[in-house]
């Protein structure tokens, strides 16, 4: 579940950005839509607590992440968190699955190889785990990147638009993945986005649409 109350961020020397307050239940699918810089992304990363708001507050699966340290924020949200980038950074200087290891060290939970395969093997990647990543097709490092999501079975699934670059059958199959790694793990599941392709794909989701709130409109 994903609570958000009077959420504002304030970027440095960039727009204050005000947002209207969101609710998506446990296991539930949000898809985010707005134009292009209406505050998808941000919104997602203060869901993430990589942002933290200037006012407001914001729960992800009953944890209020106002009560978590600086220093707890990064373990908890490599824990509970599955985010997809827009674009993922993996390292060149290792392989694919020793890219995905990482994600147990920045949980600080012993490493598990048996499940990393088994999420490369659902990913139809399997073959892959021992290339560097600029070795893989675009479409290959995508599902790489969902395996990676769904590794530590988040309780959460943030993703930005995941579809942008797609093709039609490539797109169908990245939704599909998400929604079935969304149904296994029984994962909250958001989805920024303004393709029209993935609203078809989620019928059921609840759309929230993003926009600017006036600053008349606070007090
Ligand atoms: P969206 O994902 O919907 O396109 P963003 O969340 O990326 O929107 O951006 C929301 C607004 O914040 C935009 O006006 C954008 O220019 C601004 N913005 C985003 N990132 C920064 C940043 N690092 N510094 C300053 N302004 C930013
Ligand atoms: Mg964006």
């Amino acid at each position: 579940m994903i609570e958000t109350r009077a959420l504002r961020y304030e970027y440095p020397a960039g727009p204050v950005l005000s947002f209207y307050d969101v609710d998506v239940r446990q296991g539930g699918v949000l898809l985010l839509q707005g134009k292009s810089g209406s505050g998808k992304s941000t919104w997602l990363a203060l869901a993430a607590g990589l942002l933290t708001p200037a006012a407001g507050e914001v729960v992800v699966a009953n944890q209020p992440l106002s009560k978590l340290s600086h220093g707890k924020r990064d373990a908890w949200r490599a824990r509970t968190i599955g985010f997809l980038p827009q674009k993922l950074h993996l390292s060149d200087a290792m392989s694919v699955e020793r890219n995905l290891a990482l994600s147990y060290f920045a949980a600080g939970v012993p490493e598990n190889l048996a499940t990393i395969r088994r999420a490369l093997m659902a990913l139809g990647v399997r073959e892959l785990a021992q290339r560097r990543p600029s070795q893989l097709s675009g479409g290959q490092l995508q599902r790489v990147a969902l395996a990676r999501t769904i590794l530590m079975e988040p309780k959460v699934i943030l993703a930005d638009e995941p579809t942008a670059s797609l093709d039609d059958e490539s797109a169908a199959i990245g939704l599909k993945l998400l929604r079935d790694c969304a149904t296994q793990c029984n994962a909250t599941l958001v989805i920024a986005t303004h393709d029209a392709r993935v609203q078809q794909a989620f019928p059921a989701a609840v759309v929230h649409l993003m926009a600017r709130r006036q600053a008349a409109a606070l007090s």
